[in-house]
């Protein structure tokens, strides 16, 4: 099996995928019928496939590549690190150069004085940390009584046991017994989907409003904390309206529970800011962060934690820990690509130049007869698909039918724009440049037409009743 290369026939690499390889988040019969497409390099926004095809990345792998493909310093870093110190634990009273350079960087970068990082390998390890300090934090502090985290449907905050029970997708929990006890989630704030006559403002108030209803009928004395993506993404990049956010911030301020941020997509320039946090007005006690951090050049995660929590923790000895917490090799990539975040002005990059244009040309696509809103904040935006504009309406068809309908025609226009149920979603690149979101652009209404050809001609342009 050491032979298998790019240069196989597809066919050969998609019989072995799929007799040996389980893919995440899919149907394996499925996929097996129709053969993964096999991707063998990339630069920049473009990936390249076995067929010789080259796509224009709209997701960024999967909300992580900020910096784009093909960085030189990232492998150079990498290699060095290997040479030097490829692995060490700072389990047993030890430390070393990368994980403390790293964690220095991440204090001076976030907000105010989220100044203490506990590491993991992704995102899902960091929110299950974050499961853990929230209750600890409590206990220590004399209110073991304060275990219950109050999220969100429809929120992703990762697949593990834990992480995926704070997360509030349906699909997960029906799976594996979840979720864990003491988890409550409230309504998302969805205005198109589900904000029915109220005004976005309005469906903002009422919808942030449930928090504080669930903190009083819970109990005050049992709330932990609240966590929130700043905007939802793998639920659909779902915007709150303006209204929601200030009001969440007054109720976690005047109950006194813990906010957390799960900055995992919206950190690290994605929204305009090196912190979702920051582009919403948000002040959470700890942060989620992995994905951007190291533009997914090695997988990597945390926790940043304001000083007091950090305080009330490192009174105790905390028995949590990975043995990958702090890797030196994706702490010293982590670290390389912070720098060339800051030192190439990416975010300057995509506040004046990138945001601005792709904001543009994606609100131009409510011109298409099967658009109705079209969101986005910074780099990360949404479409929702409709077969009625004026009354918001789903489609009659299975959620998702005309979602994966559009996807595909995406795939076959060397487009990457995944969809969430009937809503198409892109983060691309956020180095991409103004020719190349045109480029991503006219894919897309390429896609969108042949999209809404292909639903008229099966039936399923109708809404539900
Ligand atoms: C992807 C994601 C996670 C999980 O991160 P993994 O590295 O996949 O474990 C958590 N929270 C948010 C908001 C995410 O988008």
């Amino acid at each position: 099996m050491s032979q298998i290369t790019n240069h196989m026939p597809t066919a050969e690499l998609q019989a072995l995928d799929s007799a040996y390889h389980m893919h995440p988040f899919t149907h394996a019969d499925g996929l097996a019928k129709k053969g993964a497409r096999v991707i063998t390099r990339a630069k920049g926004v473009w990936l390249n496939d076995s067929e010789g095809n080259r796509i224009i990345d709209g997701m960024a792998g999967l909300w992580c590549v900020n910096i784009g493909y093909g960085r030189e310093e990232l492998a150079e870093v990498a290699a060095r690190q290997i040479r030097e110190l490829p692995y060490y634990n700072t389990f047993f009273q030890t430390t070393h150069v990368p994980v403390i350079a790293l964690a220095a960087k991440l204090a001076e970068l976030a907000p105010g004085d989220l100044n203490h990082v506990f590491f993991a390998g992704s995102g899902s390890e960091a929110n299950d940390t974050n499961i853990r300090l929230v209750r600890t934090y409590w206990d220590v502090k004399g209110k073991p009584g304060k275990k219950i985290i109050i999220s969100r449907k429809n929120a992703y905050h990762g697949s593990s046991v834990g992480s995926g029970s704070l997360g509030g997708m349906s699909g997960m929990h029906a799976q594996g017994g979840m979720p864990i006890p003491d988890i409550h989630h409230i309504n998302q704030p969805n205005w198109w989907a589900e904000g029915g006559d109220l005004s976005p403002e309005d469906f903002g108030l009422a919808r942030a409003r449930e928090l504080e209803e669930a903190i009083l009928t819970l109990g005050e004395d049992r709330v932990a904390a609240f966590i929130a993506e700043p905007v939802q993404g793998a639920g659909g990049v779902i915007v709150a309206p303006d209204t929601y956010w200030p009001e969440i911030q007054r109720i976690c301020d005047k109950y006194e529970i813990l906010l957390i941020a799960d900055e995992v997509i919206c950190g690290f320039g994605r929204t305009g800011n090196w912190f979702g946090s920051q582009t919403l007005n948000i002040r959470p006690h700890i942060m989620t962060i992995a994905k951007g951090l190291s533009s997914g050049y090695q997988p990597i995660g945390g926790s940043i934690l304001c000083d007091e929590v950090a305080e009330v923790i490192g009174s105790v000895e905390f028995n949590h820990g990975y043995t990958y917490s702090g890797h030196p090799v994706a702490s010293a990539v982590a670290l390389e690509n912070l720098r060339i975040l800051e030192e190439e002005k990416v975010i300057d990059h995509v506040r004046d130049v990138a945001a601005p244009h792709l904001q543009k040309k994606w609100a131009s696509l409510t011109e298409h007869p099967m658009v109705g809103e079209a969101k986005m904040v910074g780099m990360m935006g949404s479409i929702a698909l409709t077969p009625d504009k004026a009354s918001r309406a789903k489609f009659a068809s299975e959620p998702g039918t005309v979602g994966y309908i559009c996807r595909e025609r995406c795939f076959a226009n060397n487009l990457i724009m995944r969809h969430v149920g009937d809503r198409m979603i892109i983060s691309p690149p956020l180095v991409i440049t103004p020719d190349e979101i045109d480029i991503l652009i006219d894919r897309a209404r390429v896609a969108l037409d042949e999209g809404y050809a292909q639903v008229k001609a099966e039936g399923l342009w109708k809404a539900a009743s």
